[in-house]
């Protein structure tokens, strides 16, 4: 048995992924103590893990504080939760030992943990792995149109990094993209663009999806053998209060039956009438309503995308941002959905989207067979394989 220490940050996206992780590495004699904001402690407590947090509010406050109209903002705003998160962590296992880091691709500031505590570390990747060539010649172009001051500020921001903690950090990609001896991507080389680019340290298992432990106040029974359409922004880009009345415009008082997650950012009230072919929810146990899912339309982040696919859905992809471009582009590229814009959209032209996706044979086809990559996959299973094998590796 080995300690397990797991740094996470405080997003379902980041979060859902590890949950089947985490209990399968307990079920195989780990012990894992797991950091992330207090919302999730009783998800993640379910799992048998041992729970620990850090401020969320102080967290996602000093990561916004970077800005966000550039990379690098963000990449300042990660910088910035630094201190947040690491005094916090340190304090909280002072005197404890652990075998091995387990972090988040992007929060929680695990590859600065990693090498504080000198530990040998696993990169848990929750999006499509970014290979340090590709995002050092974005970052070159990117680095042509930033204002100084954001330059300056990450020197600022990694020289006291180096003061407080004595770590170099000697790229914005360490801070992005947390580097690790192994990357766990909890997708497959078939939908991973340019997935030639890595090397035997990624490790694409799959996606990692895990029966959730409740299934929220939803009743299945009213939508089980309906023509079901399912749409959902996830839960960070979802203050869409006009999407979801267009929505109403597209779909209201037609054959089909409308599961709508909204969000716990907006109030049902705000939406008005709602159709009465419409249920409308803060949050769904998305899982569960895929299953009975005809046509998703998402805003194409990672988890909702490769759930979709995982139960065979196609898609509608409308990115909000993050990531979410690059998977609806490559989910339009292999022809298992399409893309569509926020920008100017029109009801008539969700109707239609729905009607092409529905009736085109090979969109059907494409989803057919990315689903049979991911049901093929090892999923949180091979991750704990690879991390056995690591372990192996380091002699843990
Ligand atoms: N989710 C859910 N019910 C909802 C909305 C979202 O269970 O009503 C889950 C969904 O299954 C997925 C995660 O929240 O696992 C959202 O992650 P994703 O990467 O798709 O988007 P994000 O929320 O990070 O933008």
């Amino acid at each position: 048995m080995a300690r397990v220490l797991f740094i996470n940050g405080g997003s379902e996206g980041h979060i859902n992924p590890t949950i089947g992780v985490v209990e399968e590495l307990i079920s195989r004699g780990e012990e894992v103590v797991y950091f992330a904001i207090e919302d999730f402690r009783e998800r993640l407590e379910k799992t048998g893990a041992t729970v620990r947090t850090f401020d969320g509010q102080k967290f996602i406050k000093a990561f916004i504080s970077g800005g966000r109209n550039y990379l690098l903002e963000r990449i300042n705003g990660l910088l910035r939760t630094a201190d947040i998160v690491i005094p916090s962590v340190l304090e909280q296992i002072e005197g404890e030992h652990f075998d091995y880091i387990i972090h988040d691709s992007m929060f929680g500031c695990g590859y600065l943990l990693a090498k504080i505590l000198k530990l040998p570390a696993i990169n848990s990747c929750t999006s499509f792995a970014q290979s340090e060539a590709s995002f050092d010649k974005m970052m070159e172009q990117h680095f042509k149109t930033i204002p100084t001051e954001i330059v300056h500020e990450f020197q600022g921001l990694t020289e006291k990094i180096k003061e407080k903690y004595d770590v170099e950090i000697d790229s914005p990609y360490e801070v992005f993209c947390n580097p690790a001896p192994l990357t766990i991507v909890y997708t497959t080389r078939e939908f991973q663009p340019f997935s030639e680019a890595f090397d035997q340290t990624y490790k694409f298992v799959g996606p990692s999806i895990s029966s959730r432990l409740t299934i929220e106040d939803f009743d299945l029974s009213e939508i089980k053998g309906t023509s079901l359409l399912y749409i959902s922004l996830g839960t960070v880009f979802n203050q869409a209060i006009n999407f979801y009345k267009l929505c109403f415009q597209a779909f209201g008082n037609t054959d089909h039956t409308i599961v709508m997650s909204i969000g716990e950012k907006i109030q049902l009230a705000d939406l008005g009438e709602i159709p009465a072919n419409f249920i409308v929810k803060h949050y769904v146990p998305q899982t569960e309503v895929l299953k009975y899912t005809k046509l998703f339309i998402t805003h194409g982040g990672m988890n909702s995308t490769h759930e979709g696919f995982y139960f065979g859905v196609p898609l509608i992809v409308i990115p909000q941002s993050a990531d979410q471009p690059i998977i609806a582009e490559q989910v339009a590229q292999i022809g298992a959905g399409i893309r569509l814009k926020m920008e100017g959209l029109s009801a008539n032209q969700l109707s239609e989207a729905v009607d092409y996706v529905l009736s085109h044979n090979s969109v059907h086809k494409a989803v057919a067979s990315i689903r049979e990559s991911f049901q093929k996959s090892g999923g949180y299973h091979q991750a704990v394989d690879e991390i056995f094998e690591f372990k192996r590796q380091y002699n843990l």
